[in-house]
């Protein structure tokens, strides 16, 4: 079982010992064949080397990646020596018996732990020594596979000691160890990918939720954020996920998220009851109207804020129509959203080349059960959407006075709207249309007086002497704690208060609401919205 060492290949990236190895093996007759680098390393020591491109008749290529995956090597490695189909193969092919084969791989552990980037550990994967490695360790019944610096002296050992052969238990045992080497080597390449894959924020939303990529985002509510946007399992929902993007450059992460604020919102209105329209700027709308046609929704909405109205997403729970592009292109808008569009309305809004149109096919229903999940800190929360309509709610008048017909529609308006608008959240609204809106405060009373003031902006804005909050109603998400956010809103010329109610002070809030002869109804739910 000994076969005679007569030619050796080596292709080694770590040339520590080689020198001294290659002379020893040249030094007991052994032809030595070599790649590249080692083959500069070797005849500079002064030994007489061939080179593999000798054997392929192929130069090294692409930037060493195909050096040795040539029959003229693996031929001559896999050859099984006494079968005489084999051999002729090797003659026929000008095929030389490769017996020794030393090679050490591509650095791609050492790459990567030096953190370098990922290009660069591409790159340091090895692909023709392992396929060498694994071609000799397979027909180890007839060469030698050297995989490590540390057996170097062991194999010149068993060399001496056999007569210029290596024994077989000595073989087999380096193709054990070769095999090791080749698996553990896949393996960190292995085990690298899953975790750059599991560093993908895609990768972890889909963890976290299932879902279909919908859109890779060039980057999240930053630019030095990445971010992808997901498209949940089961049945689809009408709203941005799903929405066909008619024209307009891609979406960002911004862009979506304050898309569907603003068509969550408008599906709160039912289309068959009232054109409606929605602007939303930061995830909080700041401007919503019902109308008669969606041009006067429109106009009614950006009415209430048409500063902050500039570079907001519009949403209509109708079919976007001429009339209404129109009027809504007069203005820098981001994203306009609509179960539909005429082929007019369309042509209208493709003159802005910028400006994207999505459509739905629908309104969402805003009574539809479903999962709203955030991320804390190690952990994320999971809670039902807010489903709750007011239309639904049983409506409690606490003062003395009960609103009128026309104050009771603008109070479930604004409630409707209140829903949709981050807490602290306060709402004044008139004839189907919000007039002022606080939103995201701290404290209750500050919504209440940015409220009053945008009211009070919005009627400067549009030429009118008196505040727009004077004769409006206003609706808090959740209870007045004190009668000060309240007798803010009775200042500011409310007559009539819509909210949850539940305060340990309900009774002085509704006697200063009595006081100031405003009209209250209590919903017994909350919309709080963080
Ligand atoms: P050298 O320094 O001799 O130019 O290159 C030696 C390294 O090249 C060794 O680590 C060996 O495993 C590797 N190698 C040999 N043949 C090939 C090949 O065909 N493709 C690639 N990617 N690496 C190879």
């Amino acid at each position: 079982d000994l076969s005679r060492i007569s030619r050796a290949l080596l292709s080694v990236s770590d040339k520590t010992g080689l020198v001294e190895f290659a002379r020893a093996l040249a030094a007991r007759g052994v032809t030595l064949v070599s790649t590249g680098g080692t083959h500069r390393a070797l005849t500079e020591a002064g030994l007489t080397v061939t080179e593999v491109s000798d054997l392929t008749g192929f130069p090294e290529m692409m930037d060493g990646r195909v050096k040795t995956l040539h029959p003229g090597v693996h031929g001559g490695l896999l050859a099984i020596r006494d079968n005489p189909e084999h051999q002729a193969a090797m003659l026929a092919h000008g095929i030389a018996a490769i017996d020794l084969l030393v090679v050490n791989l591509y650095p791609f552990e050492a790459t990567l732990a030096a953190g370098k980037p990922a290009a660069e550990c591409i790159e340091n994967i090895d692909i023709g020594g392992p396929a060498m490695i694994r071609a000799a360790a397979k027909n180890h019944k007839d060469v030698a596979v050297v995989v490590d610096v540390a057996d170097y002296a062991a194999v010149l050992a068993d060399l001496d000691a056999h007569d210029g052969a290596v024994a077989f238990a000595t073989r087999r045992r380096l193709a054990q160890k070769a095999y090791a080497r080749t698996a553990s080597y896949d393996a960190a390449i292995s085990t690298w990918l899953a975790g750059e894959i599991e560093a993908a924020p895609e990768t972890q939303t889909f963890r976290a939720l299932g879902g279909t990529l919908a859109q890779g985002l060039r980057y999240g509510e930053n630019p030095h954020m990445k971010a992808a946007f997901y498209r949940t399992a089961g049945a689809p929902r009408p709203g941005v996920a799903t929405a066909r993007q008619l024209q307009g450059k891609e979406l960002s992460y911004n862009n979506i998220n304050d898309t569907d604020a603003a068509y969550e919102a408008v599906s709160e209105f039912d289309p068959a009851r009232t054109a409606a329209v929605v602007i939303v700027k930061h995830a909080n709308p700041c401007g919503v109207a019902e109308g008669a046609s969606l041009i006067e929704a429109y106009e009614r909405a950006l009415r209430c804020d048409p500063v902050s109205a500039f570079g907001g997403i519009v949403a209509l729970n109708r079919t976007l129509d001429a009339e209404a592009a129109k009027k809504i292109v007069e203005i820098f808008t981001e994203v306009i959203i609509a179960p539909d569009a005429t082929e007019e309305a369309a042509a209208i809004v493709a003159a802005k080349k910028n400006l994207r149109l999505l459509t739905t096919g629908g309104v969402a229903d805003p009574r539809a059960p479903g999962q709203a999940w955030r991320t804390v800190a190690g952990g994320f929360l999971v809670q039902d959407r807010d489903n709750a309509v007011v239309d639904d709610m049983p409506l409690k008048v606490v003062t003395r006075r009960a609103p009128t017909e026309a104050e009771l529609s603008d109070l479930r308006f604004a409630f409707r709207v209140a829903k949709h608008v981050k807490s602290n959240a306060i709402v004044y609204a008139k004839d189907g249309a919000t007039v002022g809106i606080g939103a995201g405060q701290m404290s209750r009373v500050d919504s209440s007086r940015i409220a009053a003031w945008k009211a009070a902006e919005a009627a400067k804005a549009a030429g009118l002497p008196e505040s727009l909050a004077r004769g409006a109603v206003v609706a808090s998400d959740a209870f007045f704690p004190f009668a000060d956010g309240l007798l803010a809103a009775a200042e500011a010329g409310a007559t009539a208060v819509i909210q949850p109610g539940g305060s340990m002070r309900d009774d002085a809030v509704i006697q200063a609401a009595d006081e100031a002869g405003l009209a209250m109804v209590l919903t017994g739910h909350r919309h709080f919205r963080h």
